[in-house]
């Protein structure tokens, strides 16, 4: 080879690997105060979409891998908070202190009002949670955390749950799947129903032949699209029926802070066994959805 071919190889492979860099998806390090701990929440983001992704639980990693995937293909900007237990392995539940207490929530619980009292702390303590809450939607949604950020239509909350088959026969009506949001009929009882009393309706898609995956939407006109897809959908009940007594139905979870504030969300919820290729095709469908919305 000559030298000027050389040399324009080279030239060609440091262009290909800046382009390749250009992909990559930038992390930011957000600390925010949870009472006197320091929660870290990452954001990874990278151009090409406007969507908001989000992982409240650390111990789902296949839900973190597969949306860190997806904003480095597609774009956009996932949020996840950070949290381990003592052993240093990633946890669930966020652990904090507040006047030199220990406490710990599940960072799911934590965006209503009612959702709060239901965890039962301490005022301090609740007070502690409401800061933290507010400023991550702060930073999740649109200043003020009641609508979406300029430019987005969707929210997507992405998730795994453990495996409703490998539990014991005893414990599976008060797993999460999706036949958990079924109401039992009065002709049929062997419908779960656990939490029938958060859903509006379900569609169990004959194609889906796991119930651990399934997406909850706060907005019935998501329903059709992704039923289309073959995917099995929640919808959760409208605003108004989500503000009851008790922490059944307002639990404090994003999505009906979502429905309180007419922002459109879909939750995915995937088999921590197993599932990661039903996540990945979810998260295509909803990129598409985006696609067709802008
Ligand atoms: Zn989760």
């Amino acid at each position: 080879m000559s030298h000027r071919k050389l040399h324009n190889v080279i030239l060609l492979a440091l262009l290909f690997t800046a382009a390749a860099r250009a992909q990559e998806p930038t992390k930011t390090v957000k600390t925010f105060k949870l009472g006197e701990t320091s929660v870290n929440v990452n954001v990874y983001e990278r151009a090409g979409a406007a969507v908001t992704l989000f992982a409240p639980h650390h111990n789902e990693q296949g839900a973190l891998k597969a949306a860190r995937e997806a904003i480095a293909a597609r774009g956009g900007r996932f949020v996840e908070v950070e949290s381990f237990d003592e052993a240093g392995a990633p946890a669930r539940r966020l652990r904090f202190r507040v006047g030199g207490k220990a406490y710990s929530v599940d960072p799911n619980r934590i965006y209503t009002p009612n959702g709060r009292k239901c965890l039962n702390l301490p005022a301090d303590a609740e007070a502690a949670v409401k800061a933290f809450a507010d400023e991550l939607l702060n930073l999740l949604f649109a200043p003020g955390g009641t609508s979406l950020r300029a430019g987005e239509t969707l929210f997507v909350a992405v998730h795994n749950n453990s495996d409703v088959e490998k539990s014991p026969a005893a414990e599976r009506d008060s797993d999460l799947s999706a036949v958990a949001f079924v109401k039992p009929l009065r002709s049929r009882t062997t419908f779960r129903g656990a939490f029938e009393e958060s859903a509006a309706g379900v569609y169990l898609s004959n194609t889906e032949d796991d119930e651990d995956n399934f997406i909850i939407v706060t907005d019935p006109r998501l329903l059709g699209p992704l039923a289309a897809r073959g995917f099995n959908v929640i919808v959760q009940k409208p605003a108004a029926q989500l503000r009851v007594p008790g922490c059944a139905v307002d639990d404090g979870s994003l999505s009906v802070h979502a429905s309180f504030n007419n922002i459109p969300y879909v939750n995915l919820e995937v088999d921590i066994n197993g599932g990661a290729a039903r996540q990945r095709q979810m998260l295509e469908a909803v990129y598409d959805l985006i696609k067709t919305k802008q």
